[in-house]
């Protein structure tokens, strides 16, 4: 398979959709304007994606997958058109340091996920994955300088198969004014809106 390392010159550490390439550096940048911090977990993600875009076929309208709702997301929307807002991204709380790109028609596509068999001989990273010791005392240049090291080399790409009914698109269908909140809301959802149903995150004060 073609893999990010022999796509790129050394200095690239990934590229995204278009083909815009990041340094190491540049990309801990765009990430900490993101995302807010340099997140360890979003510096691999972004290798995940970067190695699932290699594995894509060119010019394959793709959807995406996050197995986890830390980091993954993140990375796939800062590299590819894929977000949560425009429901090419679904996060799954699978709670899997996992994320898939696959053709949005057809569901074939590839699955990058962090090789713990792979991970063990990396000091820092291992210590990090596992949360082997507590966050305060991680050494987070250490573990950015393992992780620039590691590369795709802690990663396995696998092919992979959407099942279908993920891929049929969801309308909203009829909507009604609901009976206790007044608001507007999908119809099919029951009687009364979820929130009314008692799935609302919060009371009015
Ligand atoms: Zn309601």
């Amino acid at each position: 398979m073609r893999t990010a390392a022999n796509v790129h010159p050394s200095d690239d550490w990934i590229r995204d959709f278009k083909g815009t390439t990041y340094s190491f550096d540049a990309f801990l940048q765009r990430i900490t304007a993101f995302h807010g911090y340099p997140a360890p977990g979003l510096v691999i993600g972004g290798k995940m994606v970067d190695l699932a875009l290699n594995a894509m076929p060119p010019d394959c309208l793709f959807d995406a997958i996050a197995e986890s709702g830390h980091c993954l997301p993140d990375a796939i929307q800062i590299l590819t058109p894929c977000t949560a807002g425009n429901a090419w991204l679904k996060v799954l709380d699978l709670g899997r340091f996992a994320l898939a790109l696959y053709d949005k028609h057809r569901g074939n596509g590839v699955r990058v996920f962090l090789d713990p068999g792979k991970v063990a001989v990396w000091k820092e990273i291992d210590s990090w994955f596992f949360k082997r010791k507590p966050k305060a005392e991680q050494d987070n240049e250490a573990l950015l300088r393992e992780i620039r090291q590691a590369g795709e080399k802690i990663l396995q790409v696998c092919t992979i198969r959407v099942h279908p009914g993920l891929m049929v698109k969801d309308s909203v269908g009829t909507r009604a004014l609901c009976p206790r909140c007044g608001e507007s809301y999908p119809l099919k959802h029951g009687a009364s809106c979820r929130a009314c149903q008692g799935e609302s995150p919060y009371t009015t004060v």
